[in-house]
């Protein structure tokens, strides 16, 4: 195929699609996707590009999945859809929710539907806000979040999210939305004499509580391991830390998984790799492997048990709320998960990738490091290793980096001048030793 089908499809594309994070500038280069291949998807001029993000991180089955394909085919043909609210189920729904519980944190047992992460993020707002009112204590209401947390963009999660860049736009905020440091082992500083760096970056939260008021303080949420902030893995004592901090203020803690969820970092979710359990998490993406909408939370017993013992209706609802072919394909989803045991794959493949990485690119001068957990990995461009002085944003350093991977036939995104990847969880191993070569020759590219 020649390069004008793409460039046709984009052109008509800018006169009627307005995408996330739309740029007609950007877009103006963009790809247009046609066709996908288990780790590789196909552009619209026949071109083939390993899927170095899994789509938006969710893809980790990667394309062409037969059993996912059948799942939903097969929903699709008996009923569509039906309404998930109160006075209505399914058994695909019914049947999720066993299967969740089954591997979720042992506390965690029932669950709402959602269409996706944003949804889950504002579910979880309001489940908490709910259950604090319910304990006879209104006034925790508030959430606190952590820099470089991305917790989805509807209004209330965008105030959650704490990339400041989304937020000008579309001021005011909500207020009571608050934003402590985020651990990010490559930068924070710990103040002198601090029990160790992931002790120091815990007890941020239990300033800002103290700060607020601890009656006035719903829930604090986090990403096991934050994704589109960075790739950013904690310290190891960082989440006991936060647990505890959590108990002694009656502040929910809320697990974002997700991109951790479903064996992505190498673990069914991901503060299973500290030993801590959350009152609530929210999950998305990789439910479905990205074949169909959904996402959910999941909420402790004690947080289940007020809520039914309230008898009034929760006054919170989506139409799609445990849609009965999302949750097809997600019962499907969850049986392959576990037949082909993703958590081990993760870590297998994550730890070669990673390893893999490091080889490559470990000694270059511009290399600050590279991080990552089971099947996510990241690499952060920095100007002076020993200071880690950032690049000037005006260079663009991330950007043109990948660029060159695209042009090397690797698609995935970055953050400022951290370079993610994180392929579907079926990648082979050929496939990402050539996603190390291309990463460590584009970098060459670039920074010599
Ligand atoms: N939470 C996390 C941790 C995410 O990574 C994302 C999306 N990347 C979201 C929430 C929001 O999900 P969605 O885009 O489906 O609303």
């Amino acid at each position: 195929m020649s390069n004008d089908a793409e460039a046709a499809l984009l052109e008509r594309d800018a006169k009627h699609v307005i995408h996330p994070l739309h740029s007609q500038a950007v877009h103006a280069t963009g790809k247009v996707w046609v066709g996908g291949e288990g780790a590789y998807l196909i552009d619209a001029n026949g071109d083939r590009f390993i899927d170095g993000l899994s789509g938006l991180w969710n893809n980790t089955a990667g394309n062409g999945r037969r059993e996912l394909v059948e799942a939903g085919s097969r929903q699709l043909a008996k009923m569509a859809y039906a309404s998930g609210y109160a006075g209505s189920s399914n058994p695909r729904a019914i049947e999720l929710g066993e299967k969740l519980a089954n591997i979720t944190y042992p506390n965690i047992n029932q669950f709402y539907f959602t269409s996706g992460g944003g949804e889950s993020t504002d579910s979880n707002i309001k489940m908490a806000r709910y259950y604090w009112k319910l304990k006879g204590k209104p006034d925790k209401t508030k959430v606190i979040s952590r820099t470089g947390g991305y917790h989805g963009v509807t209004l209330a999660a965008m105030c959650a999210t704490g990339i400041s860049l989304y937020w000008p736009m579309f001021e005011p905020r909500i207020p009571g939305f608050i934003h402590i440091p985020g651990p990010y082992p490559y930068f924070y500083q710990a103040p002198e004499g601090a029990e160790s760096q992931g002790i120091a970056a815990a007890d941020e939260l239990e300033k800002a509580i103290l700060a607020e008021g601890a009656d006035t303080v719903a829930m604090f949420i986090a990403e096991p391991v934050q994704g589109g902030g960075g790739v950013i893995v904690p310290q190891n004592d960082y989440f006991p830390r936060i647990r505890q901090i959590c108990d002694k203020y009656d502040v929910l803690m809320v697990s974002d998984e997700v991109i951790t969820g479903f064996g992505r970092t190498g673990k069914m979710f991901g503060l299973e790799h500290w030993g801590v359990k959350p009152d609530m998490i929210q999950f998305a993406k990789a439910i479905t492997s990205g074949y169909f909408p959904l996402g959910g939370i999941g909420i402790s017993d004690e947080i289940a048990d007020v809520m039914h013992d309230s008898g009034k209706p929760w006054m919170h609802a989506y139409t799609y709320s445990a849609h009965p072919t999302g949750c097809a394909i997600a019962c499907a989803m969850l049986d392959l998960i576990e037949a082909e045991d993703f958590s081990a794959q993760a870590a297998e493949k994550g730890k070669r990738l990673l390893v893999g990485l490091k080889d490559a690119l470990g000694g270059h001068p511009n290399v600050g490091e590279v991080r990552g957990l089971g099947m996510m990995c990241a690499i952060e461009y920095v100007k002076d290793r020993a200071t880690k002085e950032l690049f000037d944003p005006s260079e663009g350093i991330g950007a043109k980096i990948n660029a060159q991977t695209i042009e090397r036939g690797l698609f995935s995104r970055i953050r400022t001048d951290a370079f993610f990847l994180a392929p579907p969880i079926v990648t082979d191993n050929d496939t990402i030793d050539r996603m190390i070569e291309i990463t460590a020759e584009s970098t060459k590219a670039v920074l010599g």
